[in-house]
């Protein structure tokens, strides 16, 4: 409950307020139940007192104005609140996202991201909005109904309520069955979806084998697996608990109370008049049960989802500086670096080397030797155990991320492109750029053309309108880089999986972009490093060599053994080195 009370703490006092107008408005709408009852004994006797009569008509308009002023008001108190709610948190959220280290945006992270920023709001905004009112006016009814018949004649009222004892019983059978089928339904729906991920994103393959495959048979056996704990669950339950439901439905509710009034008038406990609030406040008795049934589900999903946003704003961050200092030049200093993903196992390891102003460094190495993982601590995707990484002589960890921003911008392999139009993509680091800026910028880097071939040209969204291929998306993102115009560059070369063509064009789009900055760059093929005015090899987290593709290739080291690796047969069959 911690987690959900601190999230509503701003807002609990019109919480508070509405549940208590919510309350009012319940008991008015039995007053106006009540008056009803008044009015059929006031016209029953021999003579009609006219006061008496106006006064009980008056008492039923009020209690209906109060109803629906209180009804609406709680609403409304609820609603804004809600609203409120939903915006601070969301607020808090982005700002924490703002100060979470890069590197923590891994696959999980994205998802529980999405899942606190639209699901769990969404849950806590249903308890607030929708299911603190209903369970107020649930709870408030009856009981208000229930004193006021006891009031009246508590036999009466004990004999219509012996209905609720089959109720009791049906309904603790259905929900032990229930409880005990649940866990196998929820395993069965698990199934379904994870065969359905599996066959959508198998699809092209599926189809091309034409007939069934694994992932096909999985699906239909998952389905079916669903079907038969669905029916095990459904059916024994749903007899017992529509059982129950419909005796407590209105027309039993009627049947009882008329039935239970006619006996006590038949054995003269009770005059016919005096059994009508039973028979119309008889009906406020058991119609909000199915209600109160609910509410408890939509408690403890509010409560999980809430402790899942505290967990998520509790993530730690990055510390920010006290007194942030600029840094002077674009120089690159990575100063006895070692540093891990996990606690205990270094990815790199004692790491010492520099960029210089205005050069392209290129990070090769086997796979798994912490070349992304280098790269990314230039952009403080997260600080270094041990050691400094500096640029123009600050430590990242003394620079404010705006300046850090400023500074250093990269290009990944996934081309991060966001589901908005491509202008805004374009202009994602310098949200003021000028339209001629961005069309500059896109003409650099050579997608200006692909871009007017868009269905609505620069206001194309990605992902809806504007398709674009791997290798159109990285030049967006070149363009994106190109007007951030940041002194410092990382970029990971994405070229493996893009065609012959586009390649060129992104080749020559890196070359604009990378003149006269300084670069970092993850090489994955070993050929497009040899212009490079430096190479460090990695291999398992230490710097194993240095130097020019000449120097390195003229040492019989791991940078020659790679090269070898990647010409194959034309080294073999004596070709250069
Ligand atoms: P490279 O880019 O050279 O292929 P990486 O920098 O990706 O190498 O990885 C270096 C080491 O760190 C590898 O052992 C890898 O398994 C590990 N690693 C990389 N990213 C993570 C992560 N997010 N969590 C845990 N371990 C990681």
């Amino acid at each position: 409950m911690t987690g959900l009370r601190v999230l509503l703490r701003p807002v609990r006092g019109r919480v508070a307020g509405g549940v208590v107008l919510q309350a009012v408005a319940a008991v008015a709408s039995l007053a106006t139940f009540a008056a009803v009852a008044l009015l059929a004994a006031e016209l029953m006797r021999s003579t009609v007192a006219a006061e008496a009569v106006r006064a009980v008509v008056f008492f039923a308009v009020a209690s209906l104005v109060v109803r629906f002023i209180a009804q609406a008001v709680g609403y409304q108190l609820m609603h804004d609140a809600d609203i409120d709610f939903q915006l601070a948190v969301r607020k808090k959220v982005v700002a924490k996202l703002g100060r979470v280290p890069l590197g923590w945006f891994g696959q999980r992270n994205s998802a529980s991201v999405k899942k606190a920023l639209a699901d769990d709001i969404e849950a806590v905004h249903y308890l607030v909005a929708h299911a603190l009112p209903d369970l107020t006016a649930a709870i408030v009814t009856p009981l208000t109904a229930l004193a006021v018949l006891v009031v009246l004649d508590w036999r009466l009222t004990v004999a219509s309520l012996v209905i609720l004892v089959p109720f009791a019983l049906l309904f603790r059978v259905a929900a032990r069955r229930g409880g005990r089928q649940g866990e196998r339904l929820a395993s069965a729906v698990g199934g379904i979806t994870k065969a359905v991920i599996e066959f959508v994103q198998g699809i092209a393959v599926i189809k091309s084998f034409g007939g069934r495959t694994r992932a096909d048979n999985r699906f239909h056996r998952a389905v079916d697996d669903y079907m038969t704990a669905f029916s095990a669950v459904k059916g024994p339950v749903l007899k017992f608990s529509s059982a129950a439901y419909a005796l407590v439905s209105p027309a039993m509710m009627l049947l009882a109370t008329t039935t239970a009034g006619t006996l006590f008038v038949f054995w003269g406990l009770v005059e016919p008049v005096e059994v009508l609030p039973f028979v119309l406040l008889g009906l406020a008795l058991t119609a909000p049960l199915v209600i109160i049934t609910y509410g408890p589900q939509a408690f403890a999903a509010a409560r999980a989802a809430a402790s899942r946003v505290e967990e998520l704003l509790a993530t730690p961050e990055l510390p920010q500086p006290a007194e942030p200092k600029v840094p002077d030049g674009s120089r690159v200093d990575f100063d006895g670096v070692t540093f891990g993903h996990q606690a205990g196992v270094a990815a790199l390891r004692d790491l010492n080397f520099s960029l210089e102003p205005g050069t392209v460094t290129a990070l090769v190495g086997p796979s798994g030797a912490g070349k992304s993982t280098a790269a990314g601590l230039v952009a403080r995707f997260a600080d270094p155990w041990e050691g400094e990484v500096r640029i123009g002589g600050v430590d990242l960890r003394d620079m404010d991320t705006a300046t850090l921003y400023a500074t250093v911008s990269f290009v990944l392999q996934d081309a991060g492109l966001l589901n908005a139009s491509v202008a805004d993509n374009i202009r994602l680091g310098r949200p003021d750029a000028t339209v001629s800026e961005v069309h500059a910028a896109a003409m650099a880097a050579r997608c200006h053309e692909v871009v007017l071939s868009l269905p609505r040209g620069y206001d194309s969204v990605v992902g809806e309108d504007a398709l674009l291929s791997g290798g159109e998306a990285q030049r967006i993102a070149i363009a994106r880089a190109l007007l951030a115009d940041t002194p410092v560059l990382v970029l990971d070369e994405a070229t493996a999986f893009v065609d012959p063509e586009s390649e060129a064009s992104i080749y020559d789009a890196l070359s604009t972009l990378v003149a006269g900055r300084t670069v970092l760059f993850i090489a994955h093929r070993l050929y497009t490093v040899v212009d490079a005015d430096q190479i460090l090899v990695l291999d398992n987290g230490v710097l194993a060599e240095r130097g020019t593709h000449a120097e390195l290739s003229a040492r019989d080291g791991l940078y020659a053994q790679l090269w070898r690796a990647s010409r194959g047969p034309e080294v073999l069959t004596g070709g250069e080195r």
